[in-house]
């Protein structure tokens, strides 16, 4: 692991876990100070960041609800004082329920929205108060979003408005020299994925891509060195999805 001194900093939210946890390994391998963002799983975050850290990473684990805004307020405080003005932010903590429009709660509906749109509304509108010039922000849509798949109306309604903020906001931040992408992953073999899916509906997603199998978490964590990295300079604006070519 390249440890670098005033190594750039990156807030990584969501990262207990999941894809999220990938991300975070890979940006602190790839020399980042990273704050690991959890909401509840602080076992998990306590856990990456002893793992980070013993490998001669600088990383802390950061508790915020990305649907606060107070919580991300105190998050981008906690990042400044512990690791240093914020040059990255990745904005992975994302919820999903898969339940047809007709039977979706209030409830659900408000969960998902809040934590999937109002998050990452929160931590951009933050991040332009906050972040240094020239850094990077990578927003997560979702291939679902192209597949149009019964079950998924109001998850792919916060990924659409993802992506809205996604290619508006590159274009408010001009004269920062901060780009703005997203990434939009197909299946991946996380909880969110596979909790409440059969064996069957696992395989038939798996054999969706012509590359025949499910994505890993590291499959994305790649995606996201690449946006975050010194070859990514002049891609600003787009969505990538990394998908094994699913759709
Ligand atoms: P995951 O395994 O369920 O992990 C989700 C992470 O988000 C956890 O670390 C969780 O932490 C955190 N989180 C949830 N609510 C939060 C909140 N309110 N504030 C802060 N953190 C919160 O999910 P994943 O599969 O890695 O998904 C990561 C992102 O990729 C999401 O945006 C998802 O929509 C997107 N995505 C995933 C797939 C897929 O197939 N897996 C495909 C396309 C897009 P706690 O446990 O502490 O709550």
């Amino acid at each position: 692991m390249n440890t670098i001194k005033n190594a750039q900093v990156a807030i990584v939210t969501g990262a207990s876990r999941g894809i999220g946890a990938a991300v975070a390994q890979r940006l602190a391998n790839d020399g980042f100070a990273v704050a690991v963002n959890y909401a509840s799983s602080s076992t998990e975050a306590d856990a990456l960041v002893a793992q980070l850290t013993a490998a001669g990473a600088k990383a802390i684990a950061v508790k915020a609800d990305v649907s606060k805004a107070d919580d991300v307020r105190r998050m981008f405080e906690t990042t400044e004082q512990q690791l240093g003005k914020v040059d990255v932010l990745v904005n992975n903590a994302g919820v999903l329920k898969t339940v047809p429009l007709a039977d979706t709660s209030d409830a659900l509906y408000d969960q998902t929205f809040d934590i999937n749109v109002r998050g990452t509304f929160n931590t951009l509108r933050e991040a332009a108060a906050r972040m240094n010039n020239g850094g990077r922000i990578v927003n997560f849509s979702s291939t679902t979003l192209a597949l149009n798949m019964p079950g998924y109306a109001i998850y792919n309604g916060t990924k659409a408005a993802v992506e809205a903020f996604t290619h508006v906001f590159a274009k408010e931040l001009r004269g920062r020299n901060i780009t703005v992408n997203a990434v939009a992953p197909g299946p991946i073999a996380t909880s969110l994925f596979l909790d409440g899916k059969t064996e069957e509906q696992i395989q038939t997603f798996a054999k969706m891509p012509p590359l025949q199998r499910l994505g890993q978490p590291d499959d994305i964590a790649s995606v996201v060195s690449f946006l975050v990295g010194p070859d990514a300079g002049w891609v600003n604006g787009q969505i990538l999805r990394a998908n094994g070519g699913v759709a």
